[in-house]
């Protein structure tokens, strides 16, 4: 099965020039969802990972499907105010002013296995600030999975060093 076939590219949204890549499409299809999941499993079966950690919203449909298979937990990252006990935050700069990211200060225990699950990798920054979280909880950072990557935007780049598995890229 061809995963890149059931990508829909949508123009000018969410405003004009971005060619935004539609994941719905792949993710209503049951056969190309396990598959995509399967493989990114995959990927980290060895690794022994604690917990996945997928930031809000869509980092939500793939990373705890991928938890699920792997045996490993699942943490979420929110925007501010949305997690309902005690938190750390990140805060990152966007192109137009700032943006903060937040996780459970209980959610990780010191020297854990830590994945980081997305539908997409851009310029990094989402990922960047949620390796920031990781490690200021003591967490291990092993690796980063994405559906896909704009490789044009050279988020690998921004998190050279991290293992990055991307399944589709642009
Ligand atoms: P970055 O922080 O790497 O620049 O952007 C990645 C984040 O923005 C991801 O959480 C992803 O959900 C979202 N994102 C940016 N562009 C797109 C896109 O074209 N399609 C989808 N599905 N998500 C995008």
């Amino acid at each position: 099965m061809n995963l890149r076939e059931k990508i829909r590219n949508i123009p000018d949204f969410p405003q004009q020039g971005i060619q935004f890549k539609d994941i719905t499409t792949l993710l209503k299809d049951g056969k190309a969802f396990r598959l995509a999941i399967d493989m990114l499993a995959e990927h980290y079966q060895k690794q022994h990972i604690d917990v996945v950690l997928g930031p809000e919203a869509r980092g939500f449909a793939i990373g705890a499907p991928v938890a699920y298979v792997l045996g490993a937990g699942f943490v979420p990252i929110r925007k501010p105010g949305k997690l309902p006990a005690e938190t750390i935050s990140y805060e990152y700069s966007l192109e137009y002013g700032k943006d903060a990211l937040e996780i459970h200060k209980d959610a990780i225990e010191p020297g854990s296995k830590v994945l980081i699950a997305d539908d997409l990798l851009a310029t990094g920054g989402t990922t960047m600030a949620t390796i920031k979280l990781v490690e200021r909880l003591g967490g291990q950072v092993v690796g980063l999975a994405f559906l896909i990557e704009l490789s044009f935007l050279n988020g690998r780049e921004v998190l050279n060093g991290y293992d990055i598995t991307s399944l589709i890229k642009y």
